[in-house]
């Protein structure tokens, strides 16, 4: 089970591309924060290669991207919204970038963290298997423990800038093979879809998005036995005990 809402302050959500969490955990997150949890995204690329419109020039796509990163996340309540700016498709689970995870771990200082699965989800590995999110998952995680809390791993980050060790409580993974946890959204659905809707240049050519979704998370409502007209996100809530 997951930590108690009450024992939760801060939670960081630690993705691969922008639309990302909102896809996979905007109604849980607008949640979060409905429920005064202060989140905080971390994006390793601005998904640069993205987009379906072959009059964008794709230098422009980046900048883009973020901004539509930073007002769907409005929406869902999160202001603080941070990037990496590593490029899409090249992200390598390397010490630098695990550092620079550990230093926004060290900052923030969440008793959450919400990342992708570093696991294959064979059910889904046609739509939703980038290798980004493999390695962002193993990245985030690895960052996490042992690395966040532990003053002798990246010792210049506490001495050069006195971030402290943090340990994070709770890990709840994106698209694992393993669900355990299922959050009813029905109530905050729409502003899911409002938030999905602000990333302009991925899904303005679905109109029919809210049906999409509800088709796509239907599966999530079944396995959480919820009654049928209920909608569910679905995740693996691991304790960093
Ligand atoms: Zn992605």
């Amino acid at each position: 089970m997951p930590l108690p809402e009450s024992e939760v302050e801060r939670a960081l959500v630690v993705i691969a591309h922008p639309d990302d969490a909102d896809f996979w955990a905007g109604g849980t997150i607008a949640a979060w924060t409905d429920s005064g949890i202060a989140v905080t995204y971390l994006l390793l690329t601005d998904g640069d290669s993205g987009g379906f419109d072959p009059d964008v020039p794709r230098t422009d796509v980046p900048a883009i991207r973020r901004a539509e990163q930073q007002a769907a996340a409005a929406i869902l309540g999160v202001s603080d919204v941070r990037f990496l700016g590593q490029r899409e498709g090249t992200l390598v689970a390397g010490f630098e970038l695990r550092r620079e995870i550990v230093r926004v771990i060290r900052q923030v200082r969440p008793q959450r963290l919400l990342t992708w699965s570093p696991e294959w989800n064979w059910q889904r590995f046609r739509t939703s298997c980038h290798a980004d999110h493999r390695v962002t998952g193993e990245l985030a995680l690895t960052a996490a423990y042992p690395d966040a809390g532990n003053p002798f791993a990246h010792p210049e980050l506490l001495r050069d800038e006195g971030l402290a060790p943090w340990k994070v409580s709770e890990f709840w993974l994106l698209n694992s093979p393993s669900p355990n946890h299922y959050v009813d959204i029905t109530g905050v659905f729409d502003r899911k879809i409002q938030a999905l809707q602000a990333h302009e240049s991925q899904t303005k050519h679905r109109d029919a998005l809210a049906r999409l979704m509800r088709e796509r998370i239907a599966p999530n409502t079944a396995a959480a036995r919820l009654p049928a007209d209920r909608l569910a996100e679905a995740f693996q809530v691991v304790a960093n005990a």
